[in-house]
């Protein structure tokens, strides 16, 4: 029998673990994450460019975790110079020469890329229930 579920009845975190299930429910499938190497579901994976080579949605190989794209790619991204291919050139070779210590290192006092409801690949991996 379906259960009628009523939004208004609900906390914020039980919306969330249901948005974290039906997502994984509905593209499921694991891979690790190309920067810090913690399992990943696909479904909450992204692409890590500049960081590690360009992946697309769908893709198995060269995705990463949320944490990862929040600490580590957006701030890679936004600190690339704008119409400097060259200087864009050498820092991307130089982050694809790093591991994930040295790239957390580097963005360290980054302005932090995670929002009040930013949800970590831990806690989707709970929700999801993989071991
Ligand atoms: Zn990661």
């Amino acid at each position: 029998m379906k259960k009628n579920i009523n939004l208004e009845d609900m906390t914020y975190e039980e919306m969330q673990n249901m948005y974290i299930k039906e997502t994984y429910r509905g593209y499921r499938g694991v891979t690790t994450c190309c920067i810090c190497g913690a399992k990943l579901p696909l479904a909450f994976s992204h692409n890590p460019k500049p960081v590690r080579p360009e992946s697309w949605y769908g893709e198995r190989e060269n995705r990463c975790c949320g944490d990862c794209n929040s600490d580590i790619v957006i701030p890679a991204r936004i600190s690339l110079p704008f119409g400097d291919i060259l200087t864009c050139n050498i820092l991307t070779a130089r982050y694809r020469n790093m591991n994930h210590e040295e790239l957390r290192a580097s963005f360290k006092s980054f302005p932090s890329m995670r929002g009040d409801n930013f949800i970590t690949n831990a806690r989707i991996l709970e929700v999801c229930g993989i071991k």
